[in-house]
């Protein structure tokens, strides 16, 4: 499932979402140069941005991710966690995870939003 070919091995990988190969990313750390991206893959030459502005829908992707952490949350907090916790105090965690985890929701939806517009094609090259 989580092999080559596979769109989750490419988003979770932060890999080509056509090769599967080069990495999407200039570090693998994302705390790191956070959304600095190679501007062509390095193996099969696919142009990243493919025009300006182009990651601005990734930003709605992120959005999603974020809600559906969220929606977990509130789930878990009214299965599990309602007679230990406050509400507050859960909104205090979900904040504070919110912004550690930003840098990775950001890569991730930046990987979503490729993978969504460009499938895996391993022996094609070229920037588009
Ligand atoms: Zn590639």
């Amino acid at each position: 499932m989580l092999g080559k070919g596979s769109r989750l091995y490419s988003i979770f990988g932060m890999k080509c979402p056509r090769c599967h190969e080069g990495d999407l990313f200039k570090t693998s750390n994302p705390y790191v140069k956070t959304n600095e991206m190679h501007e062509t893959c390095p193996h099969c030459g696919l142009r990243y941005e493919r025009e300006t502005g182009y990651f601005f829908g990734a930003m709605y992707v992120s959005y999603m991710l974020n809600i559906a952490v969220f929606v977990t949350f509130l789930i878990a907090y009214f299965l599990l966690l309602d007679q230990y916790i406050s509400g507050a105090v859960l909104m205090g965690i979900y904040i504070g995870l919110t912004l550690v985890l930003n840098p990775i929701y950001s890569r991730l939806s930046r990987a979503i939003w490729l993978n969504f517009w460009q499938g895996y094609e391993p022996e094609k090259r070229g920037t588009r």
